[in-house]
């Protein structure tokens, strides 16, 4: 399975407080934790600074699974990229959107509704995010809950369409809850929206959002038909 692993990779830049959290960025990170799973993986990243964001045509169309971080800079991501990737999702590019990336124009186009609408606050809540469907497998191995000490809050409510599996539910020390474990089909893709990782807090080497990471890379993974359907000629039609 190759996985392409999309950041932003703004912060980490910016931001000595962050780089000192994540000094290969965030998408090396997650990149590390994947290869050091055992599952085999093949993991590349792409970030925003590259041309093309990283994305080009021979990397999208060699991407089974696609994990994406952003959060300031959405808008600087070209509409045909955003179509491409789009595209790929229908053909069945597994996509895992993490944290700010439910305000990404991929995201937004994905769902087709304000997905960027949600309530917020950044004043170190704590979280736990609750399982509400212990047989799910991108659950497996991770208990009832994830405890995490400092998080930025989301709460609901959360512009997203009806969710086709609710995976977690979050609780913040504010008192607000959130979605925030949702699976939505797209054609043949599967799209795994999962709400932690702000930048500030080390949350991707917490072991058990890893772990969610993982299960949930190999669960939105669709292999290639055996054929392609024929969908018929459609002049002969009109
Ligand atoms: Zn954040």
């Amino acid at each position: 399975m190759n996985i392409t692993v999309w950041n932003e990779y703004m912060h980490e830049r910016l931001n000595p407080d962050i780089k000192k959290i994540y000094p290969d960025g965030i998408h090396g990170c997650i990149k590390k934790f994947l290869e050091e799973s055992g599952e085999g993986f093949n993991v590349k990243t792409a970030t925003l600074p590259e041309p093309e964001c990283g994305l080009t045509d021979d990397v999208l169309n060699n991407t089974d699974v696609m994990i994406w971080w952003g959060h300031m800079q959405h808008h600087l991501v070209p509409d045909e990229i955003v179509e491409k990737v789009y595209n790929r999702v229908q053909e069945g590019m597994g996509l895992i959107v993490l944290h700010s990336g439910h305000a990404s124009k991929i995201f937004r186009k994905l769902c087709g509704t304000r997905t960027d609408q949600l309530k917020w606050r950044d004043e170190h809540d704590k979280e736990i995010l609750w399982v509400v469907n212990p047989t799910h497998p991108i659950v497996k191995g991770i208990g009832e809950n994830i405890v995490l000490e400092r998080e930025e809050m989301y709460g609901e409510h959360f512009r997203i369409p009806e969710p086709d599996e609710l995976v977690f539910i979050s609780w913040f020390s504010g008192g607000e809850v959130f979605r925030s474990g949702c699976v939505f089909n797209r054609g043949r893709g599967k799209i795994f929206y999962f709400r932690p990782g702000h930048e500030a807090w080390p949350t991707y080497h917490n072991e058990k959002v890893q772990r969610v990471i993982i299960n949930a890379a190999k669960y939105v993974y669709t292999p290639k038909p055996d054929f392609e359907f024929y969908y018929g000629d459609v002049e002969s039609i009109l």
